[in-house]
């Protein structure tokens, strides 16, 4: 269940997110890691400034903190990892081996998204492991979502897409625009073919 406190770490990725593409030219994805009640760290995508393909803003907080989410895994604290968007493959993956509790993402990733593969085609280490996802279409509808949770299935997609398309046009000058629309345009194809299946 998202609760007031995933917001906010929401937020702090998302402010990161806009940093990274506007003040240091890297793409729009921030992230929060959250060590049991009181670590917090914050990072971005270095990928493109780091000419690094592994230096996802995710992948770089589980890498980067692994000593101390080993140390809170020994102590039975919660690891939480929040993003501005899906993870992809390989974060999902470095959030499996490093035993995350949960993920808290914003917006899908209908290009590169792997947190709803089908977690029967995975191996038994990283289904048992696999953890709590949250996010999604359903965050994206955040701000209704009283009226939301009452709705069918087609009214929530169909206000997911104008959230989605609303929180792309922010970054109506970006250079990365190009890779954003065509990740939305991916995103309306794949809504529009389910539109008909209730969620
Ligand atoms: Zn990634």
């Amino acid at each position: 269940m998202i609760v007031v406190e995933d917001l906010d770490r929401l937020d702090v990725a998302v402010n990161r997110a806009k940093t990274a593409l506007l003040d240091l030219g890297d793409r729009p994805i921030g992230a929060v890691l959250a060590i049991g009640d009181n670590l917090l760290f914050i990072d971005h995508s270095q990928a493109k400034s780091k000419k690094n393909c592994w230096a996802h803003a995710e992948n770089q907080l589980l890498v980067n903190h692994s000593h101390l989410i080993w140390q809170a895994q020994q102590d039975k604290k919660p690891v939480v990892l929040y993003s501005t968007m899906e993870c992809c493959l390989m974060c999902a993956g470095a959030a499996v081996h490093h035993r995350v509790s949960r993920i808290v993402y914003l917006c899908p990733d209908a290009l590169g998204g792997a947190l709803h593969i089908n977690q029967e085609a995975l191996d038994v280490f990283s289904r048992q492991r696999w953890p709590e996802i949250e996010g999604g279409l359903e965050l994206l509808c955040l701000p209704h979502l009283d009226e939301i949770q009452q709705a069918r299935a087609r009214t929530l997609f169909k206000d997911s897409v104008w959230l989605y398309e609303q929180w792309i046009q922010r970054w109506d000058e970006s250079p990365e625009k190009d890779l954003l629309q065509n990740q939305f345009a991916l995103l309306r194809e794949k809504i529009e073919s389910s539109s008909s299946n209730p969620v």
